[in-house]
């Protein structure tokens, strides 16, 4: 184990509310007020076990994203589901496949579980070129929209790959994916072979509940839930049951909260090219971006020293950047200023 190498999540400071904290994509609004209502009613059940197959919760994604509750599988934040389908689907001979700029947690999972995995080289614009996608393998895995670039995948690339490896599953990581991007949901009907995982930590608020789940075939459900079952029998507890039903349930809230991080991400993308930054057209809850003549790490330290930050990935071919998550207006307007006294 000593040659693992472990995710590097961003920093909680100690004292959250007196930096302006845009590293970690967290949600600035919140979470519906209904989920507080539900958590303050459940907590007379504490005593008890939850439902360890996290029924109602997910009945009401089945019914909210029109599949089969058999078809859901809910786990602890989809970091965990994500875990549990690396072990369970994508762990073959060949190997798995995945962009080699994406979510840094794909190789530590292969690491993790002894995975064969190669990286395939994002385009120099950053995007997943589908078609380089074409050597035998065991599995394929993809962001969508990519993270940490923000860049979307159009639902017709995602049928190419799913429809070129009927026989490895594609798993679709639709973590930001309610901020402007194509979902795969409708393609479950038609492919087998598909795992699409989302997540209530972004456009629901809820990255301090841990709630994540996956959507596809019964028998990949199936398979999920046996290695769940084999780890950890209660992965998702009573407060998270009844919070993120409550959540999915309200749509008015969702719709509201996630067009005014649209709104703001439109605007902050607009300030920062104003101020020399190369900024990718992102579908996600935060922007990528590069200054054209400013250094990144020395960016994100002198913002750090402003009391704002942002995330900085030591990592080949976007050192260059930053990546800022989409906060309130005031933030974004205090993150501008910031910057542009620093390079303007
Ligand atoms: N997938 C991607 C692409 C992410 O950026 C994140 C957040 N770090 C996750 C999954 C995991 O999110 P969570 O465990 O909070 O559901």
């Amino acid at each position: 184990m000593s040659e693992l190498r472990p995710y590097v999540a961003g920093e909680q400071p100690a004292a959250p509310g007196v930096v302006i904290k845009l590293n970690t994509n967290e949600n600035p609004y919140g979470p519906s007020p209904r989920v507080r209502a539900a958590i303050v009613e459940e907590l007379d059940r504490l005593r008890l076990y939850p439902d360890g197959t996290a029924k109602a919760l997910r009945e009401a994604i089945a019914v909210h994203l029109g599949v089969g509750v058999d078809q859901v599988f809910a786990g602890n934040g989809s970091d965990e589901v994500l875990a549990h389908a690396f072990q369970a689907l994508l762990n073959h001979s060949e190997p798995l496949l995945f962009p080699d700029v994406s979510y840094s947690f794909y190789p530590t999972y292969c690491k993790l579980y002894g995975i064969r995995y190669r990286e395939i080289a994002v385009t120099e614009r950053f995007d997943i070129d589908v078609n380089r996608y074409t050597s035998p393998c065991g599995g394929i895995v993809i962001a969508n929209p990519n993270a940490p670039t923000g860049l979307a995948l159009p639902r017709a690339h995602v049928v190419q790959l799913l429809s070129a490896h009927k026989d490895a599953v594609v798993v679709v990581d639709e973590a930001y994916v309610d901020f402007g991007a194509e979902t795969a949901v409708p393609l479950l009907a038609q492919f087998p072979n598909l795992l699409v995982v989302k997540t209530f930590s972004k456009s629901h608020a809820l990255a301090g509940l841990r709630v994540g789940f996956a959507l596809g075939h019964v028998k990949l459900i199936e398979a999920l839930q046996r290695v769940k079952d084999s780890f950890n029998s209660y992965p998702v507890d009573r407060l998270a049951i009844v919070g993120a039903t409550a959540a999915i349930q309200d749509r008015a809230w969702l719709d509201e909260t996630r067009n005014a991080v649209m709104t703001t991400r439109e605007r902050l993308s607009k300030a920062l090219e104003g101020l020399d930054f190369e900024v990718l057209p992102s579908k996600a809850n935060f922007v990528f971006a590069r200054h054209r003549t400013a250094e990144a790490r020395a960016l994100a330290s002198a913002l750090r020293r402003r009391a704002i930050l942002v995330r900085h990935f030591d990592l080949p071919r976007i050192d260059q950047f930053l990546r800022i998550t989409v906060g309130t207006d005031p933030q974004c307007d205090a993150l501008i200023e910031a910057l542009r006294a620093e390079v303007g």
